[in-house]
């Protein structure tokens, strides 16, 4: 940053969502060094007026047109300009204003804005997990060729990205990333059947989104961040490890080649991996929790548990197979937690539906952002169809 002369300002997509009432918190931390740019949401009208109102951005995107119209004449007083529709989410990450896109769309919908932004060359910030298990490969050719760092956003590929700081010519020999085990760590095949919506919903350490906490139930939401730190790191999947830490305060580490392993400590709060993100390469100071050893007397490591929990087997397998395999898992998972969180299947059931999709799906290997989301619709839609 420091290389700037003027502060760094920031698109933040998917502000309404819990990430992204984080980022708001952390950006809202630092006025002299950053400024919040444009803020974007799908369709809570009533959420981003009253960011745009405490937070000021100058531009504020809604994709759905009904929400855009509320948003619109709430903020007609304002010094804020309103966009519309999906497009602009496009638009807004080109813009000579904007010097770093910081997407916490949750979804493929945080595909093709990435992609663009990638692709004019902005500093990228991801907590958007589909963006690089879906089209990994697209994405982080793309940003090599640009020359944009993505900065990631999640807690453990942030952790991993901390421990590489300083250590550019020394090569990775494996990456240990830690899991919660979830609220269902230890439960045998029989207690999974009785799985209630509520208690699925209830996470022991982190507070997130109802999506990402039934996929870190599942384990599904480690398979999704396994593939990110493939290609976020380019380590192969032999090289990438998955080891259950239920008090999730190491938040993952790096083995080098020497066999020395750094890890990185802290109290789970999403915060600090965002904030790590945002201002990079500083570490400012804040009023964030302190971790204490008198708080957590113990820290224990545990292998993941393979046969209940099948989602993060799934999601090996269907990275080392590639192509359009994790799009089409991604996709399915998707389509099997809305299920659950409507009541229409139940919680054992998410794998086996996850499974059916891949054997039923014809491998292909996708070669841009379009055909990746129109796998995802045709995935989604057969699984509607119960084809
Ligand atoms: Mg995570």
């Amino acid at each position: 940053m420091n290389e700037q002369a003027h502060k760094r300002r920031i698109a933040l997509l998917g502000s309404t969502g819990s990430m992204g009432v984080q980022s708001l918190q952390v950006i809202a931390q630092y006025p002299d060094l950053l400024q919040l740019e444009v803020i974007a949401a799908n369709s809570s009208a009533d959420l981003l007026i009253q960011q745009a109102l405490a937070y000021k951005p100058n531009i504020v995107v809604v994709v759905q047109e009904e929400a855009y119209r509320k948003v619109k004449e709430a903020l007609a007083d304002e010094d804020i300009k309103v966009f519309c529709g999906e497009q602009s989410l496009c638009d807004v990450c080109e813009m000579e204003c904007v010097d770093m896109v910081l997407s916490c769309i949750v979804g493929v919908a945080g595909l093709r804005p990435i992609y663009h932004a990638i692709d004019c060359g902005k500093l990228i910030a991801l907590a958007n997990k589909e963006t690089l298990v879906v089209a990994g490969e697209l994405m982080t050719r793309k940003a090599k060729e640009r020359q944009v760092p993505i900065y990631p956003v999640d807690s453990e590929h942030s952790a991993i990205f901390q421990c590489l700081a300083g250590e550019q010519f020394n090569p990775i020999e494996k990456l240990i990333i830690t899991a919660s085990g979830g609220p269902f760590r230890g439960w045998t095949k029989e207690e999974l059947q009785e799985v209630t919506l509520e208690r699925a919903l209830k996470h022991p350490n982190w507070n997130m989104g109802p999506k990402v906490t039934i996929d870190s139930s599942t384990l599904m939401n480690k398979g999704l961040e396994v593939i990110e730190a493939k290609w976020l790191f380019d380590v192969s999947l032999d090289n990438i490890e998955v080891v259950v830490h239920p008090q999730s305060v190491v938040h993952s580490l790096v083995q080098f080649r020497d066999g020395s392993i750094k890890a990185q400590l802290g109290v789970p709060d999403m915060k600090l991996p965002i904030q790590y993100a945002v201002t990079y390469p500083l570490r400012l100071e804040n009023g964030f929790p302190r971790f204490s050893f008198a708080d957590y007397p113990q820290l224990t490591f545990e292998k993941p548990d393979l046969d209940n929990f099948p989602c993060l087997r799934i999601a090996y397998e269907a990275s080392r197979r590639g192509g359009n395999l994790p799009c089409v898992m991604n996709a399915a998972n998707e389509m099997a937690v809305q299920w659950f969180l409507e009541g229409k299947i139940r919680y054992a059931d998410i794998p086996s539906l996850i499974e059916d999709a891949l054997a039923k799906a014809d491998y292909c290997t996708p070669q841009s952002v379009e055909e990746y989301l129109e796998i995802d619709r045709q995935t989604k839609q057969r699984i509607r169809m119960g084809e």
